[in-house]
């Protein structure tokens, strides 16, 4: 066990299962001796994070919605009340109905464009201005995006609208919290078997086309954003705000098909 994360408290939200990006995450931190304090979402997750975070000796700091304002003030207040402060939070939240990650972006409603873009985008910047006030020593902001928010992909449609968004909301934040030694990035993951993903339209061909077409010709694993996650959250990354890292075997860099990718 590494000490490199020793005494840093960190909140971790956006766990669902032993397969969500965000455990993947927490359990990196942990193995460089980070304390952290975990939130769900409803019952039936609560089932699933109260394990996982006795695993990492962690706390569960309660129900969070992100539609929901008072739950967010209820969780940080927890944490206030059981630290005192904070130094970093994840932020691996993310929502669209599944019945539009399917077919054409043109063609969704404004009530999920609206919804959508609360959960997904909004939510990061509810929870940094709670964040803010508990970082009293400065602190590590990190989210979530993916390379939808770039480029067209079939079926990621409103949600890569709300990635857009969520990157340009980094930038800003970043701007905003840096003389407060508030730093604030994103991972840009490559595609993950996760709940999340499964609602998305295809995306078993998605991953295939990804391992058989990124210069590492093969998809990331949780263990690989786990990493990167422990530079973003702990000193490693002392000097670096602002920042869209991708985390995706190089999957950026690709402009075609690679003439060796097998047909699938
Ligand atoms: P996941 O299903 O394990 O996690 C998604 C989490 O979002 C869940 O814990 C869920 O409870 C939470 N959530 C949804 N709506 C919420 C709400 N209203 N209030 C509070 N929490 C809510 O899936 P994941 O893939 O680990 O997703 C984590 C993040 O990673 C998301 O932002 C996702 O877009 C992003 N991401 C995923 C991939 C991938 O391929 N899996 C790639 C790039 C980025």
């Amino acid at each position: 066990v590494s000490e490199l994360m020793r005494g840093k408290r960190g909140l971790i939200m956006g766990v669902a299962n032993n397969r969500s990006i965000a455990w993947g995450i927490a359990r990196a931190c942990r193995d460089h001796g980070a304390d952290l304090a975990f939130t769900y979402q409803g019952d039936a997750l609560k089932k699933r994070v109260e394990p996982l975070a006795e695993e990492v000796d962690g706390l569960v700091v309660g129900h969070c919605d992100v539609t929901d304002p008072a739950s967010i003030d209820a969780v940080f207040a927890q944490v206030e009340q059981a630290w005192g402060s904070l130094d970093f939070v994840l932020h691996a939240i993310a929502y669209s109905d599944k019945d539009q990650l399917d077919g054409r972006y043109v063609d969704t409603t404004e009530d999920n464009f609206t919804k959508t873009m609360l959960i997904s985008c909004y939510s990061f910047t509810a929870i940094a201005q709670r964040a803010e006030k508990l970082m009293k020593n400065g602190g590590s902001m990190l989210t979530l995006t993916y390379y939808g928010a770039e480029k067209w992909m079939p079926h990621y449609n409103v949600m890569g609208l709300a990635k857009a968004a969520l990157e340009s909301s980094v930038r800003y934040m970043a701007a905003d919290l840096g003389v407060k030694n508030i730093r604030v990035n994103a991972i840009s993951a490559g595609p993950i078997k996760t709940l999340a993903a499964s609602g998305i339209g295809d995306f078993r061909y998605i991953l295939k086309w990804n391992e058989y077409n990124t210069p590492m010709r093969r998809n990331v694993t949780l263990e690989d954003v786990g990493k990167a996650g422990v530079f973003f959250l702990s000193d490693l990354s002392s000097g670096v705000t602002g920042e869209i890292q991708h985390v995706d075997a190089g999957y950026h860099v690709v402009g075609i098909k690679h003439p060796d990718a097998p047909d699938f």
